[in-house]
């Protein structure tokens, strides 16, 4: 179980006073998101696509039943290896799994899994409040946030998979990359649990290495604390830089950019 932000931010770097302006900041980050999330249901489709995706929904389950791990299993070398961490068991490979996320809403600490096929997360929805994956969220090397301008990779070798994936940002469901030549095409995807297409414009992600992970999790763990820390400041940093250069007239413009 991970610590309140609140008491993160004291006990390492930030002051209370700080820490409590940063709460209130995740907190706007979240309602922000909250309403991009009904925004974006206005992009659904239809009825006639709707009913299609129940009837596609068994199938879909049948993949995720008969799916098979991508990764080989931990070393046990490596789980004796591994100081057992105090904040959770990790004992066995399911325990360790692939790799982490950290949801930014709960801050529960998920455990991925990397499985073989189309649909390699399948759905990434936190365990504890169900929100999907976003690209506030912080994971390890498995899920390495892929910028949107980068399209070019190497060829996987004969018999690999491509290790890249994005997700819908209705639903959450993972969806495997294609790959034209050594072009990555991430458009014109429907998405196999909701229906939605993609535009391109869902988070991307590089499927790293599980090795540094499994080596240290500790460590990787700590790194996400830190990185989450470090987000949150440069957001305040930012937001504090805009409210300065604001005047009271442009408000109503950055309101609504449609
Ligand atoms: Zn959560
Ligand atoms: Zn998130
Ligand atoms: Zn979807």
């Amino acid at each position: 179980m991970l610590e309140p932000i609140g008491s993160i931010f004291s006990s390492h770097r930030f002051s209370t006073a700080f820490a409590s302006r940063l709460t209130g900041v995740l907190d706007k980050v979240e309602a922000r998101q909250t309403s991009d999330d009904t925004r974006l249901s206005v992009l659904k489709f239809p009825d006639s696509r709707t009913s299609k995706e129940s009837a596609r929904g068994g199938s879909l389950q049948d993949v995720f039943d008969s799916a098979v791990l991508a990764e080989a299993p931990t070393e046990p070398y490596l789980i004796l290896e591994n100081k057992y961490p105090a904040i959770r068991s990790l004992r066995t490979d399911a325990d360790i799994g692939d790799g982490l996320w950290i949801c930014c809403h709960c801050h529960h600490e998920n455990i991925l899994r990397h499985w073989k096929g189309r649909f390699p997360f399948k759905y990434l929805r936190c365990v504890r409040c169900t929100r999907k994956l976003s690209s506030d969220c912080h994971t390890s090397e498995i899920l390495t946030p892929w910028p949107f301008g980068l399209i070019h990779a190497p060829r996987p070798a004969v018999g690999r998979e491509i290790r890249y994936c994005h997700v819908c940002t209705t639903c959450g469901l993972s969806h495997r990359a294609e790959m034209a030549g050594t072009t990555l095409d991430f458009y014109g995807v429907t998405c196999a649990g909701c229906g939605t297409s993609s535009y391109g414009d869902w988070p991307r992600y590089h499927i790293g290495n599980v090795e540094p992970y499994r080596r240290d999790p500790d460590s990787s763990f700590a790194n996400l604390i830190d990185a989450r820390a470090d987000d949150a400041a440069k957001l305040v940093y930012q937001w504090e830089m805009a409210a300065l250069e604001s005047r009271p007239s442009s408000s109503l413009n950055c309101r609504n950019p449609g």
